[in-house]
């Protein structure tokens, strides 16, 4: 049995920081995820993708923040059971909770917080006959390694942030970058949207819209795809179709916690984001409340207010004084940091 204070599960960005912050009020954390690797979606699903909403860093890998937040963390020794996902939850007479993994680990802690973000990683696929045979034969639902498309055709399809950003980064890299979207207006970030008319009137990608993508082509790999644009039937010859649709979330077995559940996401407070069963935090993506936005920062700010009210749930009436790391907290903590 593994026990610890704050049990996190999910070590993806918000759950990294929760271990720094709780850290700080000399807490232990102990974090699960069902992935082979700390980092959630910014290791899984986009680390050579550069953010730039992260304060102080005004461009940074999404890899790279994984390693500066472990890097970050890591004096606070959390424990890590990775590979495995957390599937039940029992709360025992004392107020603490027991939670097992599908693989039988159980886990012991006065705290729960679920930073479990999208929950298991689905992407939208397109409905195209066939699409299996040729998946990581030529189409990808994710980018894990852009590396992969150097020198090669490329066609995206899509109108969000994520196939805005890929198309702007994959011209510096690809062959040829065409971006396909079944509307004339994208659903991204304005200054993305600008970029890529810059792009096109480079010369350096092609945008069609509006298009829908009609049949897949190629005998063992894809090799072309069928489009259709204002009525009219266009064969394009290319290495990789990449369809970013979004991810379908799938909460998963957390949905079964007697957890008050809102569009697939955990209600909170946003006092300190607690759920409606007292002891369970809920952080990052996971959670839901008025004015919510799914981003980094916010997960870390979340984060920083569980962490104060997890502290009060431990030591009740025990005085927590909020100090800044430069000035004493940390320093006081082992002396790691003098
Ligand atoms: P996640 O990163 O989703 O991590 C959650 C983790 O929980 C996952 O690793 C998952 O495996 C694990 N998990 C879930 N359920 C269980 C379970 N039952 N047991 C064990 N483990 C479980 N945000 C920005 O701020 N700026 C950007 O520029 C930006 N760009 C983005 C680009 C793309 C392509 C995408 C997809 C997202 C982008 N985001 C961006 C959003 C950002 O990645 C998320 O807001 C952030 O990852 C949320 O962090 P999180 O820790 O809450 O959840």
């Amino acid at each position: 049995m593994i026990e610890t204070d704050i049990l996190i599960i999910g070590a993806g960005p918000t759950g990294l920081f929760a271990v720094f912050e709780a850290g700080l009020l000399r807490m232990k954390c102990h974090l699960i995820d069902a992935l082979p690797q700390p980092g959630g979606q910014c290791s899984e699903l986009y680390p050579k993708k550069p953010i730039y909403d992260i304060p102080g860093s005004p461009e940074i890998l999404a890899g790279d923040l994984t390693k500066n937040l472990l890097k970050q963390s890591e004096q606070f020794q959390p424990g890590f059971t990775l590979g495995e996902r957390a599937d039940t939850i029992e709360k025992l007479e004392d107020g603490s909770f027991i939670v097992r993994t599908n693989k039988g680990t159980e886990h012991k802690a006065k705290v729960i917080a679920i930073a479990g973000g999208l929950g298991s990683f689905e992407p939208r696929k397109p409905p195209l006959e066939g699409i299996e045979k040729y998946e990581d034969k030529g189409v990808n639902y994710f980018i894990k390694n852009p590396e992969i498309y150097r020198d090669k055709k490329v066609v995206i399809a899509g109108g969000g942030d994520s196939a805005l950003d890929w198309s702007i980064y994959l011209t510096d890299i690809a062959k040829e970058v065409k971006l396909i979207h079944r509307r004339n207006e994208f659903r991204g970030a304005l200054d993305s949207v600008e970029k890529l008319r810059e792009l096109k009137n480079e010369g350096k990608i092609e945008i069609i819209t509006p298009a829908e993508v009609d049949a897949l082509h190629g005998a063992e790999k894809l090799e072309g795809i069928t489009i259709s644009s204002k009525g009219e039937e266009r064969e394009i010859v290319t290495d990789h179709f990449i369809p970013l649709f979004g991810l379908s979330p799938k909460l998963g077995p957390i949905a079964n916690w007697g957890l008050e559940i809102e569009n697939n996401a955990i209600k909170v407070n946003t006092f300190d984001y607690q759920t409606n069963v007292p002891g369970i935090y809920a952080i990052g993506d996971v959670n839901t409340y008025p004015g919510k936005l799914k981003l980094i920062l916010c997960g870390f700010h979340e984060a920083t207010l569980m962490c104060q009210s997890a502290f009060q749930h431990i030591n009740p009436g025990k005085r927590n004084v909020l100090k800044y790391t430069t000035v004493s907290g940390i320093d006081g903590f082992d002396g790691s940091r003098k």
